[in-house]
Formats: C-alpha cells, sequence, structure tokens
C-alpha cells in the first residue's frame, strides 16, 4: 500500500531522517520504536505528506506521490493526489483532538461528509457502526468532553475508520492515557490488526508492539538500525544500540 524509498528529511541544519525505506503491504501491522528524538513522528508525518522532505520517494499502491525533493503540493494540480493520500492513509494522534464544539457522533461523520461528500443518510449508520466496534456506540450524543481519555481516543479511532483508509497510521496512540485505559485502546488496535487492517504504529508500548505487529522496526537518530518479526527483533536484538534501548524501556 505505501513504500518510503531512501527518505531523507532535514529541519534548517539538523538532519532528522537520514535515508529510512519502509514498505506496508496490505495487511501489514509494522511498529516504529525507538528513542525520543529518533525521527518516528516525522516519518509517519512525510508518509502522509503533512511534512514535506528533501528527497528519497513516497509511493502508494506502487505510484510516485513525492520525490526527489519535489513537493507535490508545492505543484499546481497535486492537491487532489495529496487529499488522495491523505484521506486513504488516517492519522490517529497521540493527542485525539477531537473536535470540542461538536457530538461524538458528529466527530465521526464530519470528514466523510466534508472531504468524501457522503450524505449523512450514508454516513450516519457507518458511523454508529464504528463507534459500536470500538465500543462506545452508547457515546455518541455525548460530547468530548465527557469522555474519559480512552474513550476519546477510541471515537479519534472511530473517526479515522469512517474515512475507509486503505491504512492507519498510529502516534503514540495510548501514551496520554493512564494504564488502564491504555488497554481499552490497545484492546481495539489488535482487534483491528486481527482483521488484516494495514496499519503502522509509532509506539512506545513493547508489549503492544509485540502482540500486535507483522514487522517491527527501531529507528535510531534517523536511520532503521534494525527490523525484523517480533519474535526476532524482541527475542535476540542485535545491535548494542537496540538492546540498551529495550532495557531501558522494560
Ligand atoms: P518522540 O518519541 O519524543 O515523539 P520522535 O521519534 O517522534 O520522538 P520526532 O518528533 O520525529 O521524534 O523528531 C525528530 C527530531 O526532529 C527531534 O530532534 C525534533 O526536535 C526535531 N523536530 C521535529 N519536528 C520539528 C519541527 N517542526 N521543526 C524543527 N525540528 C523538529
Ligand atoms: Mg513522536
Amino acid at each position: 500500500v505505501i513504500e518510503i524509498r531512501d527518505l531523507h528529511k532535514s529541519y534548517g541544519e539538523l538532519e532528522v531522517l537520514k535515508g529510512v525505506s519502509l514498505t506496508a503491504h496490505r495487511g501489514d501491522v509494522i511498529s516504529l520504536i525507538g528513542s525520543s528524538g529518533s525521527g518516528k513522528s516525522t516519518l509517519l508525518r512525510c508518509a502522509n505528506l503533512l511534512e514535506d522532505s528533501q528527497s528519497g520517494e513516497i509511493l502508494f499502491k506502487g505510484e510516485a506521490v513525492h520525490w526527489k525533493g519535489h513537493a507535490l503540493h508545492r505543484r499546481p494540480g497535486d492537491a487532489r493526489q495529496v487529499l488522495r493520500i491523505r484521506t486513504n492513509l488516517s492519522m490517529v494522534f497521540q493527542q485525539f483532538n477531537l473536535w470540542a464544539h461538536m457530538s461524538i457522533l458528529q466527530n465521526v461523520m464530519e470528514a466523510p461528509m466534508t472531504v468524501l461528500g457522503k450524505s449523512r443518510e450514508e454516513i450516519e449508520p457507518k458511523a454508529r457502526a464504528y463507534l459500536d466496534k470500538v465500543g462506545i456506540g452508547d457515546k455518541a450524543d455525548a460530547w468530548p468532553a465527557q469522555l474519559s481519555g480512552g474513550q476519546q481516543q477510541r471515537a479519534a479511532i472511530a473517526r479515522a475508520l469512517a474515512m475507509e483508509p486503505e491504512a492507519l497510521l498510529f502516534d503514540e496512540p495510548t501514551s496520554a492515557l493512564d494504564p488502564e485505559l491504555e488497554q481499552e485502546v490497545v484492546k481495539v488496535i489488535k482487534a483491528l490488526a486481527a482483521e488484516g487492517r494495514t496499519m503502522i504504529i509509532v509506539t512506545h508500548d513493547m508489549r503492544m508492539a509485540h502482540d500486535v505487529s507483522d514487522h517491527v522496526v527501531f529507528l535510531h537518530q534517523g536511520r532503521i538500525e534494525e527490523q525484523g518479526p517480533p519474535e526476532e527483533l524482541f527475542g535476540n536484538p542485535q545491535s548494542d544500540r537496540l538492546r540498551g534501548f529495550l532495557s531501558a524501556t522494560t
């Protein structure tokens, strides 16, 4: 679904990504782990074109969307393609960013209606079904502020699902939550993985990374230091840096 080739990204003098390549095929669950500042969020943000990058290629379903430092959205006629990527790679952030002035149901329906142009009649039953799926069907008419953090994050996941994206990108979906609320969200992510959803998950939760991923990528200072199936990466880490990182996080 998404392929990143040799991506380089700098903020001014600071080179944050130093040639990162990553491919997510349909149904893959990839976890991105690494220390704070290693470039995990930057990589996700580049993947769905929230950030420009200096060089490298990004392919969506085999089609190049961004290459060699030419940000698509800087060229005329590219806005539609950027929108296509954004709607097909739905992001879920650490801070759930629900719209405070809309009910939970409206939050879920908003983007499909305004971005995809779907009618309320078409989207409302789907939105309710997604809320049921994440276990908060009874909160459809509540305001975001009336929900716990775990419920808000599940609403944010329902909102991402309502776009019917090709893949979901999660940036530390559980790290703003208390441990018991975290588990509610982990459960939803596990269920999505079991359904064969394509997901890239940035996380500090090594247990979740171990349990849900097909593939784990360890980023260190803007490079992939080590990657592999979770059993190998966690069970038999090869590099000193990964061993150090894992012993510091558990
Ligand atoms: P964390 O685990 O703390 O979320 P991360 O791996 O997600 O870390 P990034 O957010 O990708 O790290 O940041 C990588 C580096 O890029 C950091 O040194 C950060 O300070 C820098 N950086 C990120 N965003 C910007 C920005 N908009 N402008 C300048 N520097 C930035
Ligand atoms: Mg981050």
